[in-house]
């Protein structure tokens, strides 16, 4: 018989004495369908039912123990206890009675550390079981013979929380890499990386611009905010060669020529040149 040190033993008899032994491979995650707290869930399993779970945890993250985690209890249908003498240990906990509320803040720390106990004192595997006999962590909807007829329990709210918070968090504190503290140093150094990696994806991501295809011959309308830059840089520096090129060069002779010939053939431009020209003339004889 093992009882978790954290957990208030409210021991249930006659099964605790009565009910076979198991070898625990795996803990299974329930919500009850009703606020209790651990006093009130082993009440219950006392006095209004056959059946019984381990563990009982309270939305302020009490725990009961009602049997201890080498004998058999009765929450978890076919895996309760196999044939190989492997069980299922259950821990319930409290909801609503719909069930469809999350895991309190509370709830998650303590269900946190009674996963790494049951990883440290029974060496249940750190992963989630792959089948209904494969020793690791799960929840009570997860297989079909863990319940009779099927069940949602512990509700949609508390499988996600399993897979993204509570499942992850056991690992990372059973292998001690949760609290890992860093020096200020070590922070500016991840941060220094982050960054870099985050502006080298924003500048050569491919697929995410669209150029307008008078830019380019190219199929390919998805360039990289690089090729962009890289392109326009090109375009730019051309046009500044062309335009000193104009500059240096001024007019041929034969351009001048033709603007002559328009000037000659159009007598409203003849007339405008002109009296330009005798403006020009009348400001330089007053100078
Ligand atoms: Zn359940």
């Amino acid at each position: 018989m093992a009882w978790c040190p954290f957990a208030r033993k409210l021991e249930l008899q006659p099964e605790s004495d009565d009910q076979p032994a198991i070898r625990p491979t795996q803990l299974i995650f329930h919500s009850v369908a009703a606020p209790w707290d651990e006093v009130r869930l082993y009440e219950y399993w006392r006095d209004s039912t056959s059946l019984e779970s381990h563990f009982g945890v309270d939305y302020d993250g009490s725990l009961g123990q009602f049997i201890g985690t080498e004998t058999r209890a009765d929450a978890n249908a076919r895996a309760n206890l196999r044939a190989d003498g492997t069980g299922a240990v259950s821990a319930e906990t409290a909801s609503r009675t719909d069930s469809s509320d999350p895991w309190t803040v509370e709830q998650l720390e303590t269900l946190t550390n009674l996963g790494v106990w049951m990883h440290e004192r029974h060496e249940v595997p750190l992963r989630i079981c792959r089948s209904w006999t494969d020793p690791g962590f799960g929840y009570h909807a997860m297989f079909p013979e863990w319940s009779t007829g099927g069940t949602d329990c512990p509700g949609p709210a508390r499988i996600r929380q399993f897979r993204e918070v509570l499942f992850p968090r056991i690992v990372a504190r059973a292998k001690g890499i949760e609290d890992m503290a860093l020096t200020d140093a070590e922070i500016s150094k991840i941060a220094a990386k982050v960054l870099a990696g985050v502006a080298k994806a924003a500048w050569m991501t491919d697929g995410v611009l669209t150029v307008p295809a008078e830019w380019t011959s190219a199929d390919n309308p998805q360039w990289a905010a690089l090729s962009i830059l890289v392109d326009q840089g090109k375009r730019v520096r051309g046009l500044e060669t062309a335009v000193k090129g104009i500059e240096r060069a001024g007019l041929s002779e034969a351009q001048i020529t033709a603007i002559a010939d328009r000037v000659a053939a159009s007598p409203a431009l003849a007339e405008a040149v002109a009296a330009r020209v005798a403006e020009l003339l009348a400001a330089r004889l007053a100078s």
